[in-house]
């Protein structure tokens, strides 16, 4: 006997426990928005930081010039260069990649840099003069936690991911990088210091389309950033900007409400986390972690019935399943599920089972997905509904809901989860539908950007370049 009873038992379960009706999703967007509120009002007011980035102004197209972007966030390191010519068009950089020497990032802090400034010195040369007396601007996307002071400055709270270099703490990080490239007889001026890739994203969304009012990136890991109106942004008191506005950094991975829907799996997976109580919208929704939710699927229902064979040891290995073969399966739409047939026999040591079984597979990772997309929705909608786009307000009386004049309202998006991943993006498209309402769902674009890290940070030294 192979138990399907157990086995069917479980399914029934997940799918019980991942439900996301549009009234729960609606749920999540009232919380969000919420939370989002109190994020602004003080300093640890909600899960949601709420970050100040002190971007201003985002690229509107018409910019004008060459600009220069640098991009420090982990082993390797990018230099990029954009030629604008005052329209929107197609952005061609040109790019250039590194690695970082090893013992570069656990020495000296000027020596890091005054590698990073020869680096940037050939580049420059290879495609203008270095000598020219303009001075060129660059973007500096920095991707370590940083306490941002300005649009141009922040202090390094730690070095993460590696680098262990002791003479940074605490100190002023586009400054270090300023002084060796002058040290190096550069003349270029570290215009914007951008401590997260998706406020690049959102200034590449806004260059090729004015109407973007957020960003999402939901790759490895999953973050969104929007444009808000200085005086919501309760905690800090009289912060004026010339545009009345300033990008936040919502850091959203983080949010949580009681309203998610959460499984037996959740619980544990963050549990068994190195940051348990932390990040729970992103371990439901990101990259990192949809494939090994399914894992534990599969591990339960193999331990409580033998349609999976005896249970393999593979399944006990956190993170053997990656969210990439995941997707593969709950794709494969070969009538013998024969990728889904590969993949479990070669990455989880589970060989020929049953059609029927490997058709139990492709429904947990619909399941799973499924659930992600839609709550990555209902994050979008909450920011739309924080500031009003989400055709809620403006309802006076005596109008119905078709008669609300809705703006028309992009969201850029990053991340191989939406790129790569058709049924997320297909689940993401029809909650957002669900949420909204087709009559309001029509004005609300999704645009995909590519490399906000790198040349949205160049675009943003362009938008910033009068500043300072
Ligand atoms: P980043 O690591 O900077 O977030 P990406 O946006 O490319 O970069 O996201 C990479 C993550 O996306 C991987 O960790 C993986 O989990 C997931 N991923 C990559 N390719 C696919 C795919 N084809 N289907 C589903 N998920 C994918």
């Amino acid at each position: 006997r192979r138990k399907w009873k157990r086995v069917v038992g479980v399914l029934k379960e997940l799918e019980e426990s991942c439900e996301t009706t549009v009234g729960r999703l609606k749920q999540v967007v009232d919380a969000m928005a919420v939370e989002m509120h109190a994020g602004l009002a003080s300093e640890g007011g909600s899960k949601l930081k709420m970050l100040l980035t002190f971007v201003d102004s985002l690229p509107s197209g018409s910019e004008k010039g060459i600009f220069y972007a640098l991009d420090l966030g982990g082993t390797n390191f990018r230099v990029l260069r954009v030629e604008l010519g005052g329209q929107r068009s197609d952005l061609d950089p040109d790019v250039e990649q590194q690695p970082i020497p090893e013992q570069l990032m656990t020495g000296r802090s000027e020596d890091l840099f005054d590698f990073i400034a020869s680096s940037l010195y050939q580049f420059v040369e290879k495609n203008d003069s270095v000598q020219s007396p303009i001075t060129k601007l660059l973007g500096f996307t920095f991707s370590f936690p940083v306490k941002q002071t300005s649009v141009s400055s922040g202090v390094l709270i730690k070095w993460t991911k590696g680098f262990a270099i002791r003479d940074m703490a605490e100190k002023e990080v586009a400054g270090a990088l300023q002084q060796a490239l002058t040290r190096k007889g550069l003349n270029m001026r570290v215009s914007v210091l951008q401590v997260n890739d998706t406020v690049g994203t959102l200034a590449l969304g806004h260059y090729h389309d004015a109407d973007t009012v957020a960003a999402v990136i939901i790759g490895t890991g999953t973050n969104a950033c929007y444009w808000e109106r200085t005086d919501a942004i309760i905690k800090c008191q009289g912060l004026l900007t010339t545009s009345g506005g300033m990008v936040v950094n919502m850091e959203w991975g983080n949010f949580w409400s009681s309203h998610l829907p959460r499984t037996s799996y959740d619980v544990k997976l963050d549990a068994e986390s190195p940051n348990p109580n932390d990040q729970g919208f992103e371990k439901m929704i990101s990259g990192m972690y949809l494939g090994d939710i399914v894992r534990r699927v599969i591990l339960r229902m193999s331990e409580e019935s033998d349609v999976f064979g005896p249970v393999s040891s593979r399944l006990y290995v956190p993170f053997t399943l990656r969210t990439p073969l995941m997707a593969a399966m709950h794709e494969d739409d070969s009538p013998e599920l024969t990728q889904v047939a590969r993949i479990l026999k070669d990455f989880l040591d589970i060989p020929d089972i049953p059609l029927k079984a490997r058709k139990l597979v492709v429904k947990i990772c619909d399941v799973v997905t499924r659930r992600a997309a839609r709550l990555a929705a209902a994050g979008i909608v909450g920011i739309l509904k924080k500031i009003g786009r989400d055709g809620s307000g403006g309802i006076t009386g005596g109008r119905s809901r078709s008669d609300i004049k809705m703006r028309r309202t992009a969201v850029a998006v990053e991340g191989s989860l939406y790129t790569q991943y058709t049924m997320f993006r297909e689940y993401l498209h029809e909650a957002l539908n669900e949420i909204l309402g087709e009559d309001i769902a029509r004005h609300v674009v999704i645009i995909v950007t590519e490399d906000g890290s790198g040349t949205g940070a160049a675009l943003l030294a362009a938008s910033h370049s009068s500043e300072n």
